[in-house]
């Protein structure tokens, strides 16, 4: 394996961000300073430090992605892109994404290997919020964030309460939506309960974790260690 591949899936940082710390001799292999990204190195015999600790080779990966409308959020899929296909480097690691958005949502996704992490933020039993920033056509009124306040029944489950904030209102809405589910097309069909279409539909938030501002969409990054103290 190359040598800046595995600095960037192990954490350490981005592959231009690997390129700078090899070029501050931060890097070392089995004692010796290493130079070149394009090093081959053994992850299973080689002892590789960063800063002179020795990083522990465990292929698991968390990605946070600015998602871009058009990709299905899935690990395969016969007719249209996945965001899978947006990591291609990651192939070999069997990610998926956590949860999903729909094809023509964009905003905060999170891609990993590690089921149990996924199964945390997902499972509707550990109610974590999921924060949107929605547009949609119809009027928003009081009534409306009552109804989101008291939960509402789309048929299959009644939504747990969840708060509607009107950002901007005129010919269509904007408005900042917590859900505390993610089943499907939930935003949407909240919205469609209350005789409005969402037009625009991005998540910002999942937790405390926001969606990275630097990321342009279809971008991604590692997850460092204080986004996880943020998904607790
Ligand atoms: N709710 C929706 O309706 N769509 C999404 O993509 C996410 C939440």
């Amino acid at each position: 394996m190359r040598l800046d591949k595995f600095l960037a899936n192990s954490g350490i940082g981005t592959r231009k961000e690997v390129k700078k710390f090899l070029k501050k001799n931060l890097v070392k292999v089995n004692d010796v300073i290493a130079k070149k990204p394009e090093m081959h190195i053994n992850p299973e015999e080689d002892i590789i430090t960063f800063d002179d600790i020795p990083i522990e080779y465990e292929p698991v990966v968390y990605l946070m992605m600015n998602k871009p409308a058009g990709y299905v959020s899935a690990t395969e899929d016969d007719e249209h892109e996945t965001v899978i296909d947006i990591v291609p480097e990651y192939m070999h690691l069997d990610l998926f994404p956590v949860g999903r958005l729909d094809k023509d949502t964009e905003g905060l996704l999170l891609l990993t290997n590690d089921g149990k992490f996924s199964h945390q933020l997902m499972s509707p039993k550990h109610r974590v919020p999921k924060r949107y920033y929605a547009e949609v056509d119809g009027h928003i009124n009081e009534d409306a964030i009552k109804k989101f306040e008291k939960g509402i029944d789309l048929g299959d489950f009644t939504s747990s309460p969840s708060e509607l904030e009107i950002i901007e209102s005129g010919e269509s809405f904007k408005a900042i939506v917590t859900i505390y589910e993610g089943k499907f097309h939930q935003v949407k069909r909240m919205f469609h309960s209350i005789d409005c279409e969402v037009t625009y539909l991005k998540r910002l938030q999942i937790a405390s974790l926001e969606l990275d501002e630097q990321l342009e969409l279809g971008e991604y990054r590692h997850l460092m260690e204080e986004d996880f103290k943020l998904l607790n």
